[in-house]
């Protein structure tokens, strides 16, 4: 096993690195910003150390520091978490040319899915079922657009191959804005991403957002997990997730599963990923893999009582998984709310001191959260100050312990989306089940 990990992120992920990393007997370093040095898990780890001054670039995003550090504490591993460097390449690469195991897959395999045609081109190889659409770059000949467009039929969405975020897609609906639109869509690519390559896909127009969890070892076992539904979103930010997905056509569901499986198995996946899909009329299509550690993944921990942080730790010690397929058993179903530091209402950020916070709690409750009595958030970062999540037999009783531990959550001193949470929680549509991932906007007056 690992002897010692280097957690090169903040916030609730950072904790909860911290916490399976107690439970296996590994020792931790915590890395932080200036402003950081309050973090729970920064008090909580064995060492921490600051890393550089408030703005990412020059701290969570500063490659030389983060290795220094490493070295300067001789850690054997560095976990990503989510975000920040979790899903560059070259920093998996500069980890391991330095002599430390990186949590997560090899750096070959975050550059093949980080490249969007890649990914596609790699997934319909192994049999998952992706979006139709131009399986590659968009041709440089105009006619030839016109008739891959064609081909696919309208509506149609053009999308960066590095994109990432919700950003660089745009949605053509007739024949008379393709070009313009191609053209607007590689440029915008080009300076977010620095890559103006661009492909098209069949636009979905009433799809739901299914993902699949999956585990592997990257020595020939691979393991999913079911599946998790992420349809409430605003802005393509997650808001609300479940685990398992309900509703789902039971054959596709089996098979997506498995070519998922499959899929890890072609191309030697190691570690934790999430496969992504649009979900439409009983079929699924890939959009995207993550090769990380999700904001989700706890509900899927609730329904099969597998910690998912834990495998990512035994993988990255070379270990072969612990689990065989046989092994994982859906129990009950799970939500998650984020709880943000926003206005409920406008969504603008409330960074600032929390005077006191008192926690949910009861059978069922799991609260994934650095915040405390006193804790200063910053305005810096990502607004999301912790996780609430709820396990029970069923959905229904699931939906309504959230809605409970949402009444029983108490921030004060700053605002918090938690009313919009309590609404979700008992929204009508939701608690039946399926809603699509323009629900919620349209819900917004969006
Ligand atoms: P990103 O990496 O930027 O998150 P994704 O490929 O995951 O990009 O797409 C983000 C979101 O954009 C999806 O969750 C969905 O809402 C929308 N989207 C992407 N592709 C399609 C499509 N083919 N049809 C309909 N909506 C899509």
């Amino acid at each position: 096993m690992l002897d010692k990990v280097l957690i090169a992120n903040r916030g609730e992920i950072a904790l909860r690195i911290l916490r399976a990393c107690k439970e296996l007997g590994i020792k931790t370093v915590a890395v932080h910003s200036k402003i950081d040095s309050d973090l729970l898990h920064v008090r909580l780890a064995d060492e921490s150390i600051c890393i550089g001054p408030n703005p990412s670039a020059k701290s969570y995003l500063n490659i030389p520091a983060i290795i220094s550090a490493a070295e300067v504490t001789d850690s054997s591993a560095i976990h990503p978490g989510y975000g920040f460097l979790a899903e560059n390449a070259d920093f998996a690469e500069q980890v391991e040319n330095s002599g430390f195991a990186f949590i997560g897959p090899k750096a070959e395999t975050i550059r093949l899915m980080g490249d969007k045609v890649s990914a596609i081109v790699a997934m319909r190889k192994a049999g998952v079922p992706t979006v139709p659409g131009s399986n590659g770059p968009v041709p440089s000949d105009e006619n030839e657009c016109k008739r891959i467009a064609l081909e696919i039929g309208y509506p149609i969405i053009v999308k960066a191959a590095a994109g990432g975020g919700g950003r660089g897609m745009r949605v053509v609906h007739d024949e008379d804005s393709l070009l313009k639109s191609i053209s607007i869509t590689q440029s915008e690519a080009g300076s977010y991403f620095g890559d103006s390559t661009v492909y098209m896909e069949k636009f979905l127009t009433n799809p739901r957002h299914v993902e699949v969890q999956v585990l592997a070892d990257g020595q020939g076992n691979a393991v999913h997990l079911y599946d998790r539904d992420c349809s409430l979103q605003r802005r393509h930010q997650k808001v609300l997730e479940e685990a398992p997905a309900p509703h789902l056509d039971p054959e596709s569901r089996a098979a997506c599963l498995q070519a998922c499986v499959d899929a890890c198995i072609e191309i030697n996946y190691r570690g934790a990923g999430t496969f992504e899909f649009l979900y439409e009329d009983g079929r699924f299509y890939f959009i995207e893999m993550n090769t990380r550690v999700q904001v989700e993944h706890p509900v899927t921990e609730m329904v099969t009582g597998i910690d998912i942080v834990k495998e990512q730790l035994r993988i990255a010690s070379g270990l072969t998984l612990s689990i065989t397929q046989e092994d994982v058993v859906l129990k009950g179903h799970a939500v998650e709310s984020r709880i943000n530091a926003e206005d409920s209402k406008t969504f603008m950020p409330s960074p600032g001191k929390i005077n006191y916070f008192h926690a949910p709690g009861g059978m069922g409750v799991r609260v994934d959260s650095h915040i405390y009595s006193g804790y200063s958030v910053p305005p810096t970062y990502d607004s999301m100050i912790g996780k609430i999540i709820c396990h029970a037999d069923d959905r229904t009783t699931a939906l309504k312990r959230l809605s409970n531990a949402l009444d029983e959550t108490f921030i004060d001193g700053i605002k918090t989306n938690i009313e919009l949470q309590k609404e979700l929680a008992t929204d009508p549509h939701f608690i039946e089940g399926g809603v699509n991932i323009h629900y919620l906007e349209k819900k917004l007056g969006l």
